[in-house]
Formats: C-alpha cells, structure tokens, sequence
C-alpha cells in the first residue's frame, strides 16, 4: 500500500486541515514554507492524468478553497499550487496530490525554470502538435 493510502487509512499519523468522504489535506511533513499542505483523493491514482473528470474537479476546487485558508491563515502573500506527475517532474510519492505552498515576501524557496529558446517556426510546430 503507497504511503498516502496508509495515511488515509489512519496506519501513518498526519496533521490532517480538512477531511470528507472524498478528499484529506495534511501538512506536508517537510515543510517547504510554514504552511505546505498536500491535498489527496481518498481513493489511490497514481497522479493527476489517471484520474476520472469528477474526482478531479472535486480535487481542483478543494484545492483553490483550501488555498484560500492557507493563505490567509498563515498571513501569506502569495501562493504556489504545485501537482507533479512522473518521476522525472520529481514526483516522490506515487498517490495524485497537490502541493500548497504560501509564500512570504522575500523568502528562500527557489522554484527555477530554465528557459528553452524557441523560433517561430518550432512555436507553431509545438502548438500544433499538442493541438493534435
Ligand atoms: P512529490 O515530491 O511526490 O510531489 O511530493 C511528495 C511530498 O510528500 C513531499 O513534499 C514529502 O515531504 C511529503 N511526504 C512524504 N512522506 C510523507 C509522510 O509520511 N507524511 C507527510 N505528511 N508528508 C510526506
Ligand atoms: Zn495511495
């Protein structure tokens, strides 16, 4: 059983911020700010692109108003919503959960992206390929 299952199952502790049938949000246990909470379907998929379309809009929606209570009870000034999926987009932990993470004017979280030049010609190529 994957770790998140066996904290659903109450197996592993956790400092639950919200339950119902469906979903649990918990602080995360390394907490990338004060505040990081992961939010998780009860029921076990491997990551986001697995899911059934109810589920997950149950889950983006608990997601943006649990967002909102972390934020304001943590007197954060921004907030970065984070779902890794695969290994290789460093997803550790293979059970669907999103990351909310508060953000506090001059703190030391990096989140770097490197930029890939593009010519026009390969823009249009792209947009049209995932276009399909
Ligand atoms: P990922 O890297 O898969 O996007 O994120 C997995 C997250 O789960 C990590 O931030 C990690 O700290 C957290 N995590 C892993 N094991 C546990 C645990 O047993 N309890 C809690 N609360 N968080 C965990
Ligand atoms: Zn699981």
């Amino acid at each position: 059983m994957c770790i998140f299952c066996s904290i659903v199952k109450g197996d592993i502790p956790s400092y639950k911020v919200y339950e119902d049938e469906n979903f649990l949000a918990f602080l995360d246990i390394s907490q990338a700010e004060i505040g990081h909470t992961l939010v998780i379907p009860k029921k076990h998929f491997d990551n986001l692109l697995e899911m059934d379309d109810e589920t997950a809009k149950g889950l983006i929606v608990l997601v943006k108003n649990l967002a909102k209570k972390v934020k304001k009870s943590t007197n954060a000034s921004g907030i970065n919503i984070l779902n890794n999926n695969g290994e290789s987009a460093g997803q550790s932990v293979k059970h669907v959960h999103f990351h909310i993470i508060p953000r506090y004017d001059g703190d030391d979280l990096v989140m770097k992206f490197t930029e890939h030049k593009l010519s026009q010609e390969e823009f249009l190529d792209l947009a049209k390929k995932i276009r399909g």
